[in-house]
């Protein structure tokens, strides 16, 4: 009927109301997801192509339903957007991310860095940035061991602009997430103060389709680079991709053939078995 419904499918098959009332019980849910800590972490490792050393993480946020099992965040974060409820639980995901960090420094993980999403309702808010400082100092975290990844829609206002220049100035990292699938190219990004670009996974896919592939992606790395910026891909899922990747000069190289998004748990033996090979 409407487009965007699908959004809620899955909270259809549960509940079954009306959009009204399904919404009113959703930010109902919501609340008590987060009360309850019912949002959590997953982490997928970041190589070092040069090194083939795990250099960071990227946290990917998770809903442990009690009743519906570990819901994934296409499911629940557009509706979050819609409801404004991705303001709270964006700062609560931010706020576990530098809990962990603590966490491994304690045990000594060798983790330094973890990657946060970060949704253009959250950069569009003026508290933003300022929130996030607090969090870094809160912790006691270098503020370059945080980096948050946003899209190119949330970088087209003012507000957005504001936060990431305050973002920047305070050493916090930021990425640009799933190039490549926007509309702008890399020259209207240069008033952007981003470290990093992160060349999404459709792009990558496109590699060893054929025999001179990729041409858009080698040429993404190259004049990401001639900016000095760091290039991630992500997505690698075959051992192809990563030949070709490192061959054209990409620094960084994420998914699912280095490894899947994990809990927490896993994240200590991950290292030294992925250090050991
Ligand atoms: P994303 O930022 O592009 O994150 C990468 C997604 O690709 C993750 O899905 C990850 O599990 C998946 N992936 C990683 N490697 C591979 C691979 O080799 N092949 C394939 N096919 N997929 C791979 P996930 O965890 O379901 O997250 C989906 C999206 O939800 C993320 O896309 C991001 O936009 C959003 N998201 C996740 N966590 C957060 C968060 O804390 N806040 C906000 N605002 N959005 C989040
Ligand atoms: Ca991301
Ligand atoms: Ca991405
Ligand atoms: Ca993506």
């Amino acid at each position: 009927k409407e487009a965007g419904r699908g959004q809620y499918r899955f909270f259809d098959q549960s509940l079954n109301l009306n959009k009204d009332v399904e919404e009113f019980h959703l930010e109902q849910a919501f609340a008590a997801a987060l009360k309850n800590r019912e949002f959590v972490l997953h982490y997928q490792p970041q190589v070092c192509l040069n090194t083939m050393r795990v250099t960071g993480y990227e946290t990917l946020v998770r809903w442990q339903h009690p009743e519906f099992g570990l819901v994934y965040p296409d499911r629940f974060i557009p509706v979050a957007e819609k409801t404004g409820f991705v303001i709270p639980m964006g700062l609560e995901v931010i706020r576990l991310a530098c809990a962990q960090l603590v966490q491994w420094r304690l045990d000594q993980v060798p983790v330094k860095t973890l990657a946060v999403n970060v949704s253009p309702i959250q950069l569009g808010r003026s508290e933003f940035c300022e929130q996030v400082r607090a969090l870094v100092d809160e912790h006691c975290l270098e503020p370059g061991q945080l980096e948050l990844e946003i899209t190119e829609t949330a970088i087209l206002n003012d507000q957005a602009m504001a936060n990431l220049h305050c973002l920047k100035e305070a050493g916090i990292r930021l990425s640009l997430d799933d190039f490549g699938t926007g509309y702008s190219g890399l020259a209207h990004l240069e008033a952007v103060p981003v470290d990093k670009l992160k060349i999404d996974r459709s792009l990558i896919a496109s590699i060893c389709n054929s025999h001179d592939d990729s041409p858009v992606v080698s040429s993404t790395i190259i004049l990401a680079k001639r900016m000095k910026l760091q290039v991630v891909a992500e997505g690698v899922e075959t051992p192809e991709q990563l030949v070709h990747l490192k061959v054209a000069g990409c620094d960084v190289a994420q998914g699912y053939h280095l490894g899947r998004p994990m809990p927490a748990g896993d994240v200590p033996e991950f290292i030294r078995n992925f250090h050991r090979l």
